[in-house]
């Protein structure tokens, strides 16, 4: 995941350092999935969604990496390249610690975001309904 240009100063100088030393750390794979980095797989579509073929052929499930199956006679799915990117579970550039990091395909990073983006956006919803009840008034 690109780092947003407004978030740029708020990580370490080393972070290319720290970003190498976490993808080493997972043996260079999405510690999700296993998939490894720089292979173009193909993301499974309808019957086979929720999984991902190898360029060998073996099909594993999307969510954990499990063994689904060795050679289909058919996958459905579309070529992804797999990018590994290096999450801040805590969602704070500023915090590097080892436990706070960890290496995820784009799939996974973008879904781990997602629930995160969810969530700040029904607080902020929520915030803007709370100032509005601030200036409401009582003309009912
Ligand atoms: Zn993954």
């Amino acid at each position: 995941m690109p780092i947003k240009p407004e978030n740029r100063d708020r990580y370490p100088d080393n972070w290319k350092q720290i970003r190498e030393r976490i993808l080493a750390r997972a043996g260079n794979c999405c510690e999700q999935c296993r998939v490894p980095n720089g292979v173009t797989v193909l993301r499974g579509m309808a019957s086979d969604k929720g999984r991902y073929q190898m360029p060998d052929g073996v099909v594993r499930d999307a969510e954990n990496g499990g063994l689904v199956c060795l050679r289909p006679f058919e996958f459905l799915g579309t070529p992804v390249k797999i990018v590994l990117t290096v999450a801040h579970l805590d969602h704070t550039p500023e915090n590097c610690a080892d436990d706070n990091l960890k290496a995820l395909c784009q799939w996974h990073h973008l879904r781990y975001d997602a629930k995160h983006h969810a969530e700040t956006a029904r607080q902020t919803r929520r915030a803007k309904l709370a100032i509005g009840d601030l200036f409401a008034t009582n003309e009912d």
